[in-house]
C-alpha cells in the first residue's frame, strides 16, 4: 500500500501524539529507506548501524553486537527502580518483491515481506520522542532483535546477557496485521501464537520384488498405516477444548511399480498452544509411529525437533498492554476480541525469560506476511509510536 508522507492523525490529541506527529515524516523516510535495504537474519549490519547511530544521537547509551547484530540503546531517568524492553524486529526475507514502489527493495532476492522495517521505524520514533521529551522514572532497554525470521535472533540476544545485562521487569512486542483494520490494536491474553515442531519419521523394511512381497517388509504399507494412525493423536488424544494440528506434509519413497523399497520417509509438522498439548502430540507421534511400523515387523525412527515455543501473554501486563492503548485511541480502536493467530514467534522466547505482551497493530487492507506483494503500512508509524510511547511512560511513572 502506498501512502503519502504527511503525518496521519492518531486520534487522541495529546502531547504525546502532537510530539511525534511533528517529526513523523522523517521517520516515514526512514522506513522506506530500510524497506530499499533490506538484510537477512544476523546480516542486518546496515540497519543496525543506523539504529545504534540514531538512538546515541538521541543520548542513549548503545550496546551493539548483542547475540549477533542486535542493539539494545537504554536510557535511564530519574531514580525509579521500574525498567522495562520494548523489542522490535530488524530482518528481512529471502523474497523476490513484486510490489513495484519507488521504493522497492534493490537487494534482488531480498525483501521486507513481514514488516519489520516498520516495527523498526516505530520504535526508534518512540525512543526520540521519550528521549526529547518522555517523561518517566525508571529504565527504558530498547531493544532491536535480528533474525526473528530463523526464528533464532531472540535465543542468541537471551544467551548473550540480554536481560542479565539489561534487567527488565517486563517485555513487550508488536506485529502488524493485513486484514484487520488498519491502525487498530488486538490483544491476546494467555496463547496468543502457535508453537510450531517438526518430525521426520524413516520407516524401514526390506526391499525386495514387488511380485514376491511374502519376502520382503514394505515399508509403504507400514507408512500408510503410520499416516492414518496419526490422525487420531488430535482426534483421541487431545483434550477437544484445546488446540493442536498434526499435518504429514511429506511421504517419499520408492522408485518404481515393482519394486518394494528399503525405507519410507515422512516429515510432519504439528502445533498447539500449549506446552503440554505439545509434549503429548510428540509423546504420541513417536508411540504410534514406531508401534504401527512394528506390527508390519518394520521399524520407525523418528527425529523430533521442537521449533518456536507458542507465544503465551501474560495476563498483568496484557491488561495494562490493552489499557494504554485505551486511554490513548479510545475503545473503538481496541478489537474488542482478537483471535489468536496460527502463525509463531521468537517473541515467545523473551515471554519464557520475562513477563510481558505482544500484541497486534493492524495493517489494513494489504497483500499478508511474507507475500511478495505485501508492504508495511506507513500510516501505523505514528500511532504505534504514540502508543510506544505512552506505554513506557505509563510503566516507568
Ligand atoms: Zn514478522
Amino acid at each position: 500500500m502506498s501512502r503519502q508522507a504527511e503525518a496521519p492523525a492518531t486520534g487522541v490529541n495529546d502531547q504525546v501524539e502532537q510530539g511525534i506527529l511533528a517529526f513523523i515524516d522523517e521517520f516515514v523516510a526512514l522506513r522506506r529507506d530500510l524497506h530499499t535495504h533490506p538484510e537477512l537474519a544476523f546480516e542486518e549490519v546496515r540497519t543496525a548501524g543506523i539504529v545504534a547511530q540514531l538512538l546515541a544521537s538521541w543520548g542513549y547509551e548503545v550496546t551493539t553486537g548483542v547475540g549477533g547484530t542486535g542493539v539494545v540503546g537504554t536510557l535511564k531517568r530519574g531514580d525509579g527502580a521500574r525498567s522495562i524492553a520494548i523489542r522490535a524486529d530488524m530482518d528481512a526475507l529471502p523474497i523476490h518483491e513484486a510490489t513495484g514502489l519507488p521504493y522497492a527493495s534493490e537487494t534482488p532476492g531480498v525483501m521486507h515481506a513481514c514488516g519489520h522495517d516498520g516495527h523498526t521505524t516505530i520504535l526508534l520514533a518512540a525512543a526520540r520522542y521519550l528521549a526529547e521529551s518522555g517523561r518517566f522514572s525508571g529504565t527504558l532497554n530498547l531493544v532491536f532483535q535480528p533474525a526473528e525470521e530463523l526464528g533464532r535472533g531472540a535465543r542468541r540476544m537471551l544467551n548473550d546477557g540480554l536481560f542479565e545485562r539489561f534487567p527488565s521487569d517486563a517485555v513487550f512486542g508488536l506485529h502488524n496485521w493485513p486484514g484487520e483494520p488498519e491502525g487498530q490494536f488486538g490483544f491476546v491474553d494467555g496463547p496468543a501464537m502457535a508453537s510450531i515442531d517438526y518430525a521426520r519419521i524413516t520407516v524401514t523394511g526390506k526391499g525386495g520384488h514387488g511380485a514376491a512381497p511374502h519376502l520382503a517388509v514394505d515399508p509403504v504399507v507400514a507408512s500408510a498405516a503410520i499416516v492414518l494412525a496419526l490422525q487420531s493423536v488430535v482426534a483421541r488424544s487431545i483434550n477437544p477444548l484445546d488446540t493442536a494440528v498434526v499435518t504429514v506434509g511429506s511421504i517419499h519413497g520408492g522408485q518404481a511399480a515393482n519394486v518394494i523399497p528399503e525405507s519410507v520417509e515422512l516429515t510432519l509438522t504439528a502445533r498447539a498452544y500449549d506446552k503440554g498439548v505439545r509434549d503429548r502430540i510428540k509423546e504420541r507421534i513417536t508411540a504410534l509411529a514406531e508401534a504401527q511400523a512394528a506390527s508390519f515387523g518394520a521399524t520407525a525412527a523418528v527425529e523430533y525437533r521442537n521449533g518456536f515455543p507458542p507465544v503465551i501473554n501474560h495476563a498483568a501486563e496484557t491488561h495494562f498492554a490493552r489499557s494504554v492503548a485505551v486511554d490513548a485511541f479510545g475503545p473503538a480502536r481496541v478489537a474488542e476480541t482478537f483471535t489468536p493467530r496460527t502463525a509463531s514467534e521468537d517473541f515467545a522466547y523473551l515471554l519464557q525469560a520475562r513477563p510481558g505482551s505482544y500484541l497486534f497493530i493492524g495493517n489494513g487492507d494489504s497483500a499478508p506476511l511474507h507475500s511478495p506483494n505485501y508492504n508495511f503500512n506507513d500510516a501505523l508509524l505514528a500511532p504505534a509510536a504514540v502508543y510506544w510511547a505512552r506505554l513506557a511512560q505509563a510503566y516507568l511513572s
